[in-house]
């Protein structure tokens, strides 16, 4: 597969056109910036709320959703997934100017037909790998965030709209993907709920619970199931796992070889394919649309739950104590 960098694309088709950023949330924010840094005129579509008056005190002037869209040749929506076909349909569709693009951050609403793409309506996606205050943060540094693209219908315009969008985001430094709407959306659904942020999260606090349950102290577990996280996963993003069994001990690499597949067994491998066959098969996505129309009852609980876990109070007390800044 070809990976696209800065000089595969031209970013000056994207600084031709005036882009509408619909939402300002953590990708809003991140790409309206990063656009303007890389010269392009944006304009936000907001409702009133506390995102209008960040927007306004990052020296923008937004506009509500359907005069922005009016003024733009790309509207990029970037509002929550659950509730985008909404506003798609309220406040972009009419207001769209003919020849306008639709452009999305995530291929979900595309994927499951929540928005209909056709109708001389073109539409590109431009998906960045990491959350949006890192899509922010690696641009400035100018490593840039990986992205996925995709076009709908798959013509050469939208290819190199798509490309040029990604490149002023920050993707050219970093990598650009040229995918499909459903394998950027199953894959992406796929690694958040199995590895990203589901796996992860458990597999810390099972080995955080199984620790305290035998007795050793929290703050002991902590370190060594939360903290050391991030420094582990530093060396394995610079140089794979390789760099990592060179910088731990003999001792630690042994014993990742034999009781790493105990640990993340066939159990877990099955239980993987159940959530990609879920993904794929769409029933993830009939949930998930659900859960969004009944005013979100599985979010609401489990955020209240996240904090009543032991390892976040542990956790809140010792970064509070740290010197460092960015783990505090
Ligand atoms: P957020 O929840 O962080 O932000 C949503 C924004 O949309 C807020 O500014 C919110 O404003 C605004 N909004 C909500 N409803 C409306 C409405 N009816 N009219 C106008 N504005 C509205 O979203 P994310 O940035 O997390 O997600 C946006 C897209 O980016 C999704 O498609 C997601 O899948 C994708 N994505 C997200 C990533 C992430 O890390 N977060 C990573 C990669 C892709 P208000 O303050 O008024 O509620
Ligand atoms: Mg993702
Ligand atoms: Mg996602």
């Amino acid at each position: 597969m070809r990976v696209l960098y800065e000089r595969d694309g031209d970013v000056s088709i994207i600084r031709e056109r005036v882009v509408a950023v619909v939402g300002y949330g953590s990708q809003g924010r991140a790409h309206a910036m990063n656009l303007r840094d890389s010269g392009v005129e944006v304009v936000i579509g907001l409702r009133p709320g506390p995102s209008f008056d960040a927007a306004m005190s990052d020296g923008f002037m937004p506009r509500s959703v359907p005069e922005a869209v009016s003024m733009a040749d790309v509207a990029m929506l970037l509002t929550p997934d659950e509730s985008m076909a909404d506003v798609y349909a309220k406040a972009v569709r009419d207001n769209l100017r003919p020849g306008a693009s639709v452009a999305f951050a995530h291929g979900f609403n595309v994927c499951y037909n929540q928005i209909p793409i056709g109708n001389g309506v073109g539409a590109f996606m431009a998906a960045p790998k990491a959350p949006g205050h890192m899509v922010r943060e690696t641009y400035i540094a100018g490593w840039g965030t990986p992205h996925l693209v995709a076009a709908k219908p798959q013509c050469e315009h939208l290819r190199a709209l798509a490309v040029s969008y990604a490149i002023a985001n920050g993707g050219g430094a970093a990598g650009i993907i040229e995918t499909t709407f459903v394998d950027e959306t199953e894959t992406d659904l796929f690694g958040e709920q199995a590895v990203l942020c589901g796996g992860l999260v458990e597999l810390i606090r099972a080995g955080f619970d199984t620790l305290v349950s035998s007795g050793y102290e929290p703050e002991l577990a902590y370190f060594e199931c939360m903290h050391e996280m991030k420094l582990i996963v530093d060396v394995m993003n610079r140089g794979g796992v390789a760099a990592l069994n060179e910088s731990i001990s003999n001792n630690a690499e042994y014993g990742e070889y034999v009781s790493g597949p105990r640990v993340i067994g066939t159990a877990v491998r099955s239980a993987m394919r159940r959530v990609l066959n879920d993904i794929r098969t769409g029933r993830y996505a009939k949930d998930f649309i659900m859960e969004g129309r009944s005013n979100s009852p599985t979010l609401t609980a489990c955020r209240r739950a996240v904090g009543e876990h032991p390892i976040e109070a542990v956790g809140a007390r010792l970064r509070s104590r740290m010197t460092c800044a960015h783990v505090a």
